[in-house]
C-alpha cells in the first residue's frame, strides 16, 4: 500500500521529491521511506537520489507487479486484487486454492515465470521468466456449469481483441483455446471449473501469453511464436495484461443474457471455421468442415460422410 502511494507521488511529480515531502506525506520516518526506495529498486524500478534535491523515478519495469497491473487499468471487478508471484508451480493452481478459501471474483494470480505450466489435459505449457503473461482470474459466474465452455471463448476473444489492439497483428483464434499469429501458437486458455450438476462454485481462467520470448524449445520452435518476434520489438506485458482484463470484463458482463454478442465476436475473430479440420480427442477423430459453434460454444462439423456432428472438447487440427 505505501509503495502504491510512493509511487503515485514519484510518477506524478515532474522533477524530484523531497525524501522529507515524502516521509510526511506517508506518515513514516525518512528511514523507512528509504527502505521502500530499496524494496521499489530490488522490482526494478531505477530511481534517482541526488543529495538536497531528492528522489526521481527514472524508469519503471515491465513487471506485473500489482501496482503496475493496477495503474490506470479500467475494470469494476477483473484484476482489482492482484496476488504477484517472480516464480509459481501454476498460476491455476494458486487461484484454484484461493477461490476455495473465498476469493472475490475477479482476483487475479499473476506470476514472472511458471515451473509446472499447465495447458489441457495435463499438457505443459512452457513460461519461461519474465518474457509472457502467465495470469489466471477468478470467477463465480451466473451460468449453468454446461455453458461454462462460452467463458473459454470468452477469454479468446478478450485475448484476441487486446493483442490486436496493441500490436494490431493479424491475430485468430483456433477453436476453442488458441490464439494464433500466421499460423503459430501465441496464446493458450485454460479453464478450470468447480461445479456440482447444476451450480458453479467458481471457475479459473488460466492464459498463457507469448510476449516477449525471443526462443522457444525445439519441439515448439515451428509451432510457436511470440509478440515480439512478430512484431520485431518488445511489447507492454503491463498493458497488454490490462487491456486483456478491460477486454474480458466486457465481454463477461454480455453473459448470459447477450450471450450471442459475444458468440458473434468469436466467429468473426474464428479462424477455424469454414475451413477443413481433424478434430482429435482421446475417443475419436472426426474429418469435415467446420461450420459453426452453437451456443454451449460447441464446434459444429460437416463430416466427409455427410453427417453432422457436434464436438464439445477436442484438439483442431487446420488443413
Ligand atoms: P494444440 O496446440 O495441439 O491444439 P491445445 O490447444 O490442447 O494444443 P494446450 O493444451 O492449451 O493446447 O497447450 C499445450 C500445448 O501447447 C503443448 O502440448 C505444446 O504443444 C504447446 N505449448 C506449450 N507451451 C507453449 C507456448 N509457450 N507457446 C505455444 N505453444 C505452447
Amino acid at each position: 500500500m505505501k509503495e502504491d502511494i510512493l509511487l503515485a507521488m514519484l510518477a506524478r511529480s515532474d522533477g524530484y521529491i523531497s525524501g522529507e515531502d515524502i516521509s510526511r506525506r506517508l506518515g513514516v520516518s525518512r528511514t523507512a521511506v528509504w527502505k521502500y526506495m530499496e524494496d521499489l529498486r530490488r522490482a526494478g524500478y531505477v530511481i534517482e537520489a541526488v543529495p538536497r534535491r531528492g528522489y526521481r523515478l527514472v524508469s519503471r519495469p515491465d513487471k506485473l507487479i500489482p501496482t503496475e497491473v493496477r495503474a490506470g487499468l479500467d475494470t469494476v471487478r477483473l484484476g482489482q486484487a492482484v496476488h504477484y508471484y517472480t516464480e509459481i508451480g501454476s498460476t491455476n493452481d494458486v487461484a484454484r486454492e484461493l477461490a476455495l478459501k473465498g476469493a472475490d471474483e475477479g482476483t487475479l494470480v499473476v506470476a514472472e515465470k511458471q515451473i509446472k505450466g499447465r495447458g489441457r489435459r495435463g499438457r505443459h505449457w512452457v513460461s519461461p521468466a519474465g518474457t509472457g503473461i502467465f495470469a489466471s482470474l477468478i470467477l463465480r459466474p451466473n451460468l449453468l456449469p454446461a455453458h461454462a465452455p462460452i467463458l473459454t471463448l470468452t477469454a479468446a476473444v478478450a485475448g484476441a481483441e487486446a493483442i490486436h489492439e496493441l500490436t494490431e497483428l493479424p491475430v485468430g483464434i483456433k477453436w476453442p483455446n488458441d490464439l494464433l499469429i500466421r499460423g503459430r501458437k501465441t496464446a493458450g486458455i485454460l479453464t478450470e471449473m468447480s461445479a456440482e450438476i447444476d451450480t458453479i462454485f467458481h471457475v479459473i481462467i488460466g492464459v498463457g501469453i507469448n510476449v516477449n520470448t525471443d526462443s522457444f524449445p525445439e519441439e515448439l520452435q515451428y509451432v510457436a511464436t511470440s509478440l515480439a518476434k512478430e512484431v520485431g520489438q518488445e511489447v507492454s506485458r503491463q498493458r497488454l495484461l490490462q487491456l486483456f482484463l478491460q477486454r474480458f470484463e466486457k465481454w463477461y458482463d454480455c453473459l448470459p443474457s447477450k450471450r450471442d454478442r459475444v458468440l458473434d465476436r468469436w466467429r468473426r475473430l474464428s479462424i477455424t471455421l469454414g475451413r477443413q479440420v481433424t478434430v482429435f480427442s482421446p475417443n475419436f477423430t472426426v474429418q469435415g468442415q467446420a461450420l459453426d459453434i452453437d451456443q454451449e460454444g460447441a464446434l459444429l462439423i460437416h463430416t466427409t460422410n455427410g453427417e453432422q456432428v457436434r464436438i464439445l472438447s477436442g484438439d483442431v487440427s487446420l488443413r
